[in-house]
This record gives structure tokens, C-alpha cells and sequence, in this order.
């Protein structure tokens, strides 16, 4: 069979987590209109007739400031190593093309490249023209395809490219796997995906979420959660009046687990506060955030 990995590249927000639910048609990785969604690589498997590509969905690239941004950017390259093609997405609504030259030049990729231009549902056509003419200049051995994540174009020129330089290979997932992501995970992203949906600002990525426990007894998942704040200021935020805010978000992500499991879900989430864990190697590790020597 053929087979291979790719990973999915860019800056943060270039619409990479959209773009890997999209040539799945499922929500394996959470999207926001927010930067740094993802914080780790998340794999997504797409399955045809005697051919499996697993993509590797990164938290995007960017100058890291914090110990997690440091983790995050650490996994992303981490994840370029190694694949069998890479997926280079552009922000095409970026007005900028200079730093994707410098990422995409730093990445020293020697697997086929394909840069995508996404977004051009928001750029006009001579703007569209002008951009892939740059990159094709710049990096003649890639592959530069016009793409818009959201609205389902061109993905499917996209998906034929990297099927055509799959090389024959093993089945690494069965062949009903969607991602390498178990339900504790699931979880715990729905939590993160409502937190982003109804805080704003700095809140919902000064918090992180830990499964304490999940059990699946008689097609019931029962999942008990914290969610640790890094300011104490702000776990009253996160829990709300009466408790009103914690109450939202853990019913909207049973929700949204119950349609992704089939099955149904009983969700508790406590919310406390936990001092600095952002720049902290150890807390990150347990977190499940990188090799703690990622972030040093
Ligand atoms: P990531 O950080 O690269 O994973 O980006 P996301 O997939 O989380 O997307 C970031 C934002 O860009 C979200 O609001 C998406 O809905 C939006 N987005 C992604 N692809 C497109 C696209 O092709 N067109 C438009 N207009 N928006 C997009
Ligand atoms: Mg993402």
C-alpha cells in the first residue's frame, strides 16, 4: 500500500487545525479564530482503498516567548522531521509574505513541499497570482497551490499531490482510525475549545486542563476534569457568578463529546488556581506538554 506522513505546517492562525478537519470531514483538532489553538501535534488519518496518510497537525511556528510557546514551537519542528511531505500554509490574507520565506527557508525541508496558499476566499485574484508567483520564485521545487480551508477549495488538488508522492509503505493506524488521540484527549480539548469559545482575552490560554479520571461503563463515558488557572484572579472568572460560567462551558463540551463519542457523557469540571505554570518545565510535562527538556 502507499502510504507516509505529512505534516501540516505554518504560522499561527494560518488555518492548519481547519484545513486537517477539512480533508478528514471531521473535527479532529480544535479551531478558533484565536492564535496558538493547538498546542501539541495531533495526527489525522485519512483512509482510501490501499493508501493511509497520516497528517500531523502542529501548533504553528512562531518566535517563542514563554516555556509553553517554547514547547509548542519545539513540537512543530519536532514534526517536520522525518515526514514524507510537508503542507506549508500561508495566510493569504496576510499582507506580509517575508516571514513564511524565512520559516519555510529555516525548516530545511529535503521531503516534497507543498505551500499552500490559504485564505484566498479573502484576497482578491491578481493579489492570489502575484503571491504564488513569489513562492513559486523562491522555492522552485515546491508544489504552490491556491486554497481556501474554510470554504473547501482545493483541497482535493491538495490531497491528489500528496497522495501522487506517497511512497509504498507500511498501514500504520488501522484502517478505521481517524486520530492517534485517545478519549482522555478528546476531552480534554472540548474543554480548551469551549474556553476559548466564551472567555475572553488572556484567560482561556492562561488555563490548562487535566483529565483526572475517564471511565466507560455501558455506552456511558463519565469524565471528571480540572481546569487550572495560572491566575487567581482568574479562576472567579472562569467559574462565574454562581458558578454560571463553569456550568456553560462543561455543558457545551458534553455536548460536543457526546456527538463525537455516540455515546452518553457525564462531564465534572473543577476549576483551581495554579501559580505560573505556563514557565514551568516541570508543570508543562505534566500537563502533557512536550519533553519538559523542550522547554529549557
Ligand atoms: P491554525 O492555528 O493554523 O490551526 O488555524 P485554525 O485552523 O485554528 O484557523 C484559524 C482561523 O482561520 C479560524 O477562525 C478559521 O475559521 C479561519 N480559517 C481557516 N481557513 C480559512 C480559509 O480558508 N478562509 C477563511 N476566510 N478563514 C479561514
Ligand atoms: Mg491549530
Amino acid at each position: 500500500m502507499k502510504s507516509g506522513f505529512v505534516a501540516i505546517m505554518g504560522r499561527p492562525n494560518a488555518g492548519k487545525s481547519t484545513l486537517v478537519n477539512a480533508l478528514l470531514s471531521k473535527t479532529v483538532s480544535i479551531v478558533s479564530p484565536r492564535a496558538q489553538t493547538t498546542r501539541e501535534a495531533i495526527m489525522g488519518i485519512l483512509n482510501e482503498k490501499d493508501k493511509q496518510i497520516v497528517f500531523i497537525d502542529t501548533p504553528g511556528l512562531f518566535v517563542p516567548k514563554e516555556a509553553l510557546d517554547k514547547v509548542m514551537v519545539a513540537s512543530a519542528r519536532e514534526s517536520a522531521k522525518g515526514v514524507d511531505a510537508v503542507a506549508y500554509l500561508v495566510d493569504g490574507s496576510l499582507e506580509s509574505m517575508a516571514e513564511d520565506d524565512a520559516l519555510i527557508a529555516s525548516l530545511k525541508i529535503s521531503c516534497p513541499l507543498f505551500i499552500c496558499l490559504n485564505k484566498i476566499d479573502l484576497i482578491t485574484a491578481p493579489i492570489g497570482e502575484a503571491t504564488i508567483t513569489h513562492f513559486k520564485e523562491k522555492f522552485p521545487s515546491a508544489q504552490v497551490l491556491p486554497m481556501s480551508a474554510l470554504k473547501n477549495f482545493g483541497l482535493k488538488e491538495l490531497k491528489n499531490g500528496l497522495l501522487a508522492v506517497m511512497k509504498e509503505g507500511p498501514q500504520y493506524f488501522p484502517a478505521d482510525s481517524l486520530t492517534d488521540k485517545d478519549r482522555s484527549f478528546q476531552a480534554k480539548e472540548a474543554i480548551r475549545f469551549e474556553l476559548l469559545r466564551f472567555l475572553d482575552e488572556e484567560v482561556p490560554h492562561q488555563c490548562a486542563v487535566v483529565v483526572n479520571s475517564l471511565i466507560e461503563k455501558d455506552n456511558h463515558v463519565k469524565i471528571e476534569a480540572t481546569v487550572f488557572s495560572e491566575k487567581k484572579s482568574q479562576v472567579g472568572i472562569v467559574v462565574g457568578k454562581g458558578g454560571d460560567m463553569i456550568k456553560k462551558i462543561s455543558m457545551s463540551a458534553r455536548h460536543r463529546l457526546e456527538t463525537q463519542f455516540h455515546e452518553h457523557v457525564t462531564l465534572v469540571v473543577e476549576v483551581r488556581f495554579l501559580e505560573g505554570w505556563r514557565d514551568d518545565p516541570s508543570k508543562l510535562a505534566t500537563f502533557g506538554y512536550g519533553k519538559s527538556d523542550d522547554a529549557k
